[in-house]
């Protein structure tokens, strides 16, 4: 049963996605949630994360403890202030690689913020995720996000009596990262735009986590990419080496399954012999990931791989003749409308994986 709440020591992983979208919904153990990312489900216009937990019967104002969001993407953003002003005692984390004054002067300007253009739907967004954090912190100048970083631990609870252990650390931004990104700042280039404002990419700031709930861990990939600088992106995480090193029995694919997010080292170093894959897949005009070769390439080293929904828009079903001949009038071209929500929750009870397909989800594996 889709509604039915996981048990208080089980990890759940819940991944959302419509094909231009993604939100991840994860049970801590003992009742306690955290929400990466958010999308908005297209026939209620709400933050599937509140959609899902309140048909679980979660109180989110007091279960959620922590509201992630991991770069500053639309697809990633989309109602993640109103997930925050719903999880009233959620700590809210994003990237440390975007805590400048620039970036908060941008937000809180109110001229860009009632401007669209490519990163208008973020820039609302974010503005009124620091609305909501300043309120709640009485209007204190020191009020804001938390900034995660590299090897940061953003969430930990001890083991108490049958309850397991839980541990939430961010693996990225690097050092390196978070000082690119100042660099650039510090010298605005004349005809500056927001985009170049926000440089570096918002994927290269994006937050990697990695949750441990008992004896048993995640890999939450983000859009993080890959680079070429051994201190950035996967490379920087890879070569960092900080702390024991926990190998991963799950891993949301980084970036939509994209080759410029992966590399040979995330699967021998960060994840256990083949692990379970889950991915969102990004449609957006022509840019459809992943790409077949991205599901072949990852199928080599994942036990399965479980996407969301799919990355091509689907030829329609046929019809009756008269109806097809009418269409056919009326219309240039048809295809099924992508955007349908598909649903991935992985659980595990302390012994073993248990995985669900629910709306448009489907085993990318098992396909091939
Ligand atoms: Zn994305």
């Amino acid at each position: 049963m889709r509604s039915s709440a996981p048990k208080e020591n089980e990890l759940e992983v819940s991944v959302f996605g419509p094909g231009f979208g993604e939100c991840l919904v994860v049970h801590l153990g003992a009742g306690e949630w955290m929400v990466v990312d958010s999308c908005l489900d297209a026939s209620t216009h709400q933050p599937v994360a509140l959609t899902y937990l309140a048909d679980l019967g979660i109180d989110v104002a007091t279960a959620v403890k922590l509201v992630v969001v991991t770069h500053w993407h639309d697809d990633h953003m989309r109602g993640a202030a109103r997930v925050l002003h719903a999880c009233a005692g959620a700590r809210f984390v994003c990237s440390g690689a975007l805590a400048n004054a620039q970036f908060l002067g941008l937000v809180a300007s109110e001229e860009i913020v009632q401007q669209k253009d490519d990163h208008g739907a973020g820039v609302s967004e974010f503005a009124e995720i620091v609305e909501e954090l300043r309120r709640r912190g009485g209007r204190s100048p020191s009020s804001g996000p938390e900034w995660a970083r590299a090897d940061q631990d953003v969430f930990y609870r001890p083991a108490a009596s049958s309850l397991p252990e839980a541990h939430v650390r961010s693996l990225s931004p690097s050092a390196a990262t978070m000082t690119v990104g100042f660099k650039s700042l510090q010298q605005p280039r004349v005809g500056t735009t927001r985009k170049a404002l926000v440089s570096p990419e918002p994927n290269d700031t994006a937050v990697v986590l990695r949750v441990r709930v008992g004896e048993v861990s995640a890999l939450l990939g983000a859009d993080l990419e890959t680079g070429n600088d051994p201190g950035r992106g996967w490379l920087g995480v890879i070569g960092a080496g900080i702390g024991p090193v926990v190998k991963s029995e799950l891993y949301k694919v980084a970036h939509h399954g994209s080759k410029s997010a992966d590399h040979e080292a995330i699967w021998s170093t960060l994840l256990d012999a083949s692990p379970l894959a889950v991915l969102t897949p990004f449609v957006n005009g022509s840019v459809q990931l992943p790409r077949d070769s991205d599901v072949d390439r990852i199928t080599r080293v994942a036990r399965r791989l479980l996407a969301t929904s799919t990355p091509r828009p689907i030829a329609p079903p046929p019809r009756d003749a008269a109806v097809e001949r009418t269409m056919r009038e009326v219309t240039k071209s048809r295809r099924v409308r992508t955007g349908r929500m598909g649903h991935i929750r992985v659980r595990h009870d302390g012994r073993h994986w248990r995985e669900e397909l629910f709306g448009a989800a489907f085993d990318m594996s098992a396909a091939r």
